[in-house]
């Protein structure tokens, strides 16, 4: 696993692009596990934008 960059409001951001989408921003839900590491919201669509 690369290193943890930022991690807010369930999003988290790894060093090397990965996104974890743990918990919609969005619509507060829980995400899907077999979503997470897709970093997209299986209830709403939800995509987290790159960090720079
Ligand atoms: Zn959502």
């Amino acid at each position: 696993m690369s290193k943890l960059v930022k991690a807010k409001d369930g999003v988290e951001w790894y060093a090397d692009g990965t996104i974890l989408l743990i918990r919609c921003p969005q619509c507060k839900r829980e995400n899907y596990a077999l979503a997470v590491a897709d970093g997209v919201c299986c209830w709403c669509g939800y995509k987290p934008k790159p960090l720079k």
